[in-house]
């Protein structure tokens, strides 16, 4: 393997067409024909995304004159071979629109891109350094415009700036340097007019950016996470895995998504779920922002460090299977709430809001009863990540289901060791035994790791939990710890049910879902369908509910809808209100085991 570094130059070049231009050059091209590829999917979000079909133009380049470029596949190319040693560069044009934390997006206003997006992988030369020069977009409007990225700025001593960019200062434009091409696509980078605020944890500098409109408090927000980085700095032990971590924030009018890397995480927030100033209190929308930020963080742990062996390394030219998304996702949807609680972010009552809210969630998928968690995370490529109406029948999914599972997987090994030995004992044996050497985690290991931290049994846990599909027996092992579970209707669900989940066009009731072995789906409504009338009587979304609440459990209603462009009639027979809304209350009376978990 040759280990001169690659160059790469990223070129915001045209804000109104959504354009960036990137060039990559390598020293050392392979004598055969270099070839080229853009991965197929981001890791931390399991879908093949095929970023190359986003490149709109691409051309090869060797001493001033042009070389020939042949497209292998979807997303390779190999160059001709040269005729004598020489530098090799290939420029390519990336449409940038996409508006998520998985791809690229770039206007007038800000530019952000993920590496899996613009940075050509240059085959067999994977482990070679990477200098990245990151350059402003022309003009004066964009000359106030800042960098933010986890990646480091080059640190060669006695560079000198130079007039095509040196080394970067911070929050600068200029020269950024990755270890290898894995790292290397692993630090997202925003750059434009954001807000930007610091915070120690634990000695290590964090950063929180926010860009898009917004008014946030941001003395409140780094107040608030300061707290719950350092609870979960300690909990896996110091020092810190990262010499420093940033928050990368796009508000938005509407909107919520995070993608975990090793040292950031790109999140994406409605703005209004952000902390203003003078405000009191925890809103659900910032309590809800706390809990995303808690969970892309301890991924920085479990799944960035502590991965499956899977993904040791990531092939990035096609889906790599595993059956243990359940625990990456699980066990960090479990941690994630739970360190707000712990680090003091929010109170019991919240926490147990929260965990009612996950139970419910569960319950409402009649799918969980036919898809396991291993089938779950191993058809996460095709199923989890391409939902469609059928996706609450059919399948679990594996982060709320995957988080129930370890909650019982906690409660067990708590109460069967008197205390002794919690899941925190299993996800720090994970860390020491796979996160600080970078071993695989294997496909039998959580089970096996769990075992032999606690020294008990649990075949039978993981089997139906895990490889099956029965409910788990979370209301007898939450009263050993003091916690009553209780199923009710939710009260926004009080009418009579038709087994559906609506849509949310405010002028049209669309049914979204028709839930397996429910009243519509029992008369022969389809998801797609548009209800027009129960009844003989126009229905709204507002009156949907109103229209049902006249009727009893039994009641057999007329509903007219369209199916397409067709009318159709059909007969439903009204179910009783589902008791599928989950309740979690403290039982009289003080209980220690529950006192070292929850803290009272
Ligand atoms: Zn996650």
């Amino acid at each position: 393997m040759k280990n001169e570094p690659i160059h790469y130059t990223v070129v915001p070049a045209h804000p109104a067409a959504h354009r960036f231009e990137v060039r990559c050059t390598v020293a050392e091209p392979a004598r055969d024909g270099q070839r080229f590829a853009l991965p197929a999917w981001i890791p931390g979000s399991y879908l093949i995304r095929d970023f190359a079909r986003h490149i709109v133009s691409i051309r090869a380049e060797s001493g001033g004159k042009p070389v020939a470029l042949e497209k292998i596949d979807k997303h390779t190319w190999q160059a001709a071979s040269l005729k004598q040693p020489a530098a090799l560069t290939v420029v390519i044009e990336v449409y940038a629109w996409d508006l998520s934390v998985r791809g690229a997006h770039f206007d007038e206003t800000h530019a952000f891109f993920n590496g899996t997006s613009v940075f050509l992988r240059v085959i067999d030369q994977e482990n070679s350094p990477c200098l990245v020069d990151i350059r402003p977009p022309k003009g004066k409007r964009f000359k106030d415009w800042r960098v933010a990225t986890a990646m480091p700025p080059l640190r060669a001593a006695g560079e000198k700036n130079s007039k095509n960019g040196g080394k970067a200062k911070p929050l600068g434009f200029g020269l950024y340097r990755a270890e290898n091409y894995d790292e290397l696509i692993d630090h997202p980078v925003e750059m434009g007019h954001f807000s930007h605020a610091t915070f120690d944890a634990c000695g290590v500098p964090h950063e929180v950016v926010i860009t898009g409109r917004h008014d946030c408090d941001m003395s409140r927000l780094t107040h608030d996470l300061k707290r719950i980085c350092e609870w979960q700095i300690r909990f896996f032990g110091e020092p810190a895995p990262m010499s420093r971590y940033v928050f990368l924030v796009t508000a938005v009018g509407d909107g919520y998504g995070g993608l975990e890397h090793r040292a950031s995480t790109a999140l994406l927030c409605s703005r209004n779920d952000l902390p203003y100033a003078g405000m009191t209190g925890l809103p659900e929308g910032y309590r809800t922002f706390l809990g995303l930020c808690s969970h892309e963080y301890f991924h920085t742990w479990n799944v960035k460090r502590i991965k499956p062996a899977a993904f040791t390394p990531y092939d990035l030219d096609r889906e790599n299977y595993t059956t243990l998304l359940w625990a990456f996702e699980g066990f960090t949807s479990y941690y994630d709430d739970l360190a707000l609680l712990r680090s003091g972010a929010i109170e019991l009552k919240d926490w147990l809001e929260l965990m009612a809210k996950t139970i419910s969630n569960v319950q409402r998928t009649p799918g969980r009863l036919r898809q396991t968690l291993a089938e779950s995370s191993f058809d996460a490529w095709s199923n989890f990540y391409r939902q469609d109406e059928n996706t609450p029948n059919a399948g679990g999914g594996y982060y709320a289901k995957g988080a129930l599972f370890v909650l019982a997987l906690d409660l067990t090994l708590r109460s069967k060791t008197d205390g002794r030995i919690s899941l925190d004992d299993v996800m720090r044996t994970l860390w020491e035994r796979h996160g600080k050497t970078g071993i695989g985690v294997g496909e039998d290991d959580i089970h096996a790791i769990a075992e032999a931290c606690s020294g008990v049994n649990l075949k039978r846990l993981f089997t139906e939990g895990v490889s099956g599909t029965r409910d788990l027996p979370l209301k007898k092992l939450l009263a050993t710890f003091g916690i009553e579970l209780a199923r009710e209707t939710a009260p926004t669900a009080k009418a009579p049910s038709l087994g559906v989940k609506t849509g949310s066009d405010a002028n049209e009731v669309k049914l979204a879902n028709v839930f397996d072995d429910g009243a519509a789906q029992a008369a022969g409504l389809s998801a797609g369908d548009i209800l027009l009338a129960i009844d003989g009587l126009r229905v709204t979304p507002a009156t949907l509910d109103k229209l049902l609440a006249r009727h009893q459990p039994g009641d057999s209603l007329r509903i007219h809808a369209f199916r397409r462009d067709e009318l159709m009639e059909f007969t439903v027979r009204l179910d009783p209100p589902s008791e599928d809304s989950a309740r979690l209350a403290l039982a009289d009376g003080p209980n220690t085991l529950r006192k070292q978990w929850l803290g009272d």
